[in-house]
C-alpha cells in the first residue's frame, strides 16, 4: 500500500515540495496538500500595496501547481491533529489519515484587541489585497477626505508598509496621513546608520512616528494607548511582529515560548519522528531563527530530502542554517535598502535587485 504523506500549508517551503512532487510520488507515496488559500509572496506584498504590481502577481495558484501531477490539493484548514489515529483533523469535518505529516503553517502578528474597528494585519497577504481594495474605494468616492491611517509597530515591516502606502497615495495623487506607532526605538533589528536612513526617508515622506507608546485596542475611530489616551484614525494596521498560527499549541507536539513547533535538525517534530515542520512555524531546541523567506526557502530541499529519506529509510540530511542573509526593504516605486550584517545600502539599485529576486522567485513556480 502507497504510504500517505500530508502537507499543511501552502508556504514557501511547500511550494518547493510540490514542484518538485514527482520526487515523492515516485517512492509509492500519494501526497495530498491541505491548504485555505493559494500561495500569497510576502516578498511582494508591499509592492502589491505601492500598486507597482496588481494582487495576481504576487500570487501562485497551488491547483495549477499540483495540475497533473497526481498530487491532491485540499482547500481546507487544519484545525487539529489526532495523534494517536495519526489524522489530521480539518475545519470542513474530514479527518484525513497519514504515514508521515509535514507541516510549514506560517506566521502572523498577534491579534490586536478591537472593537468596531476592522485591523489589517501585515499577514496574511490577503489582508493587504483587502486593505489596497479598500483604500483604493474610498478614493473613489467624490470630496473624500484625508484618510488617517494607524501602523501599530515600528519594525521593518510595519516602515516598509508605510512607506508603500504613501508610495500607493503619490500614485493616486491623494493624500494620506499616516501614523507609525512604536512601544520602544523603532528599527532596533537594524545597524543603527541603517534605522537613521529609514527613520529619515519615512519623515520626509511625511509619515509620523510615534514612541515609546503602546496600543492597547483599536476602538471606532481610532487607536488607544494604555496611558488612557487615543488617536483618531480610520484604517488600523497590525505589524506587531510574527508568531506561529495559535495552532501550532494544540497539537500535543512540543513549542517553544511563543509557539514555534520545535523540531531538531532535520527538521522533525521534538515530539514524533513522522511529523517534520519548516519555516516561520519552527524553532530549534534551545534557539530560533529570524521569520524572515530565506529560512523557509533554505529548508525546503532539506525538508523534501528527508521526506524521501523517510520514505526509503535512508540516512537523513541536517539543516545547517546560515548566520547572516540579504534583507531588502522596498520604499514604495523609486528607492530601497538593502542589508547584510553590519552592511547597507540605500537607493534605486537596491529596488531593481529587490524586482529582479522576487519575480524570478514567483515566475519559478508559474505554470
Ligand atoms: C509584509 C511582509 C513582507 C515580508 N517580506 C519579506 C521579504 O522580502 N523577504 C523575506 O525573506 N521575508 C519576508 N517576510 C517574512 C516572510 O513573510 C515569512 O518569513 C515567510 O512567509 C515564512 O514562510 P513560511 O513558508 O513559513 O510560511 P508562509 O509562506 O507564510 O505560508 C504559510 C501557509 O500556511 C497556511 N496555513 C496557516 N494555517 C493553516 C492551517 N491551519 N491549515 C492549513 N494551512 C494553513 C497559510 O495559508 C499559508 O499558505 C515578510 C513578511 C511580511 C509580513
Amino acid at each position: 500500500m502507497n504510504k500517505r504523506v500530508v502537507l499543511v500549508g501552502a508556504g514557501h517551503a511547500h511550494l518547493h515540495l510540490l514542484k518538485n512532487v514527482a520526487s515523492l510520488i515516485r517512492l509509492r507515496s500519494d501526497v495530498t496538500i491541505v491548504a485555505p488559500d493559494d500561495f500569497w509572496y510576502s516578498g511582494m506584498a508591499t509592492a502589491m500595496l505601492a500598486g507597482l504590481v496588481s494582487p495576481d502577481e504576487v500570487r501562485v495558484e497551488i491547483a495549477s501547481l499540483v495540475a497533473g501531477t497526481g498530487a491532491v490539493f485540499c482547500r481546507a484548514s487544519m484545525i487539529g491533529l489526532d495523534k494517536d489515529a495519526r489524522e489530521v483533523v480539518l475545519d470542513n469535518g474530514q479527518r484525513l489519515a497519514f504515514d508521515l505529516l509535514s507541516l510549514n503553517l506560517g506566521s502572523r502578528p498577534p491579534p490586536l484587541p478591537a472593537q468596531g474597528q476592522v485591523v489589517y494585519s501585515v499577514k496574511p497577504v490577503r489582508s493587504l489585497v483587502e486593505l489596497r481594495r479598500r483604500i483604493e474605494q474610498a478614493w473613489q468616492s467624490p470630496g473624500s477626505d484625508v484618510l488617517r491611517v494607524a501602523i501599530v509597530g515600528g519594525g521593518v515591516t510595519g516602515v516598509e508598509v508605510a512607506a508603500n502606502l504613501r508610495a500607493l497615495a503619490d500614485l493616486h495623487r491623494q493624500r494620506m496621513q499616516i501614523s507609525i506607532y512604536n512601544r520602544s526605538e523603532p528599527l532596533k533589528q537594524l545597524p543603527h546608520g541603517a534605522a537613521a536612513a529609514l527613520l529619515r526617508h519615512v519623515r520626509r515622506s511625511g509619515i509620523e512616528v510615534r514612541w515609546p507608546v503602546t496600543v492597547t485596542m483599536a476602538g471606532e475611530g481610532g487607536v488607544h494607548f494604555d496611558d488612557g489616551t487615543s488617536d483618531d484614525c480610520d484604517v488600523v494596521i497590525s505589524a506587531t511582529g510574527l508568531v506561529p498560527p495559535d495552532l501550532t499549541r494544540r497539537l500535543g507536539l512540543p513549542t517553544s515560548g511563543d509557539g514555534a513547533l520545535v523540531v531538531d535538525e532535520y527538521l522533525r517534530s521534538a515530539g514524533d519522528a513522522l511529523i517534520f515542520a519548516a519555516g516561520d512555524c519552527v524553532a530549534f531546541d534551545g534557539f530560533s531563527l529570524p521569520r524572515v523567506g530565506v529560512y523557509a526557502v533554505r529548508q525546503a530541499p532539506v525538508l523534501l530530502a528527508n521526506l524521501c529519506a523517510t520514505l526509503c529509510d535512508t540516512p537523513l540530511t541536517e539543516f545547517a542554517p546560515q548566520r547572516r542573509f540579504l534583507s531588502i526593504i522596498g520604499l514604495g516605486h523609486t528607492s530601497a535598502l538593502m542589508q547584510r550584517g553590519p552592511l547597507w545600502f540605500k537607493g534605486p539599485p537596491a529596488l531593481w535587485l529587490k524586482r529582479w529576486i522576487d519575480h524570478r522567485f514567483v515566475e519559478g513556480y508559474r505554470t
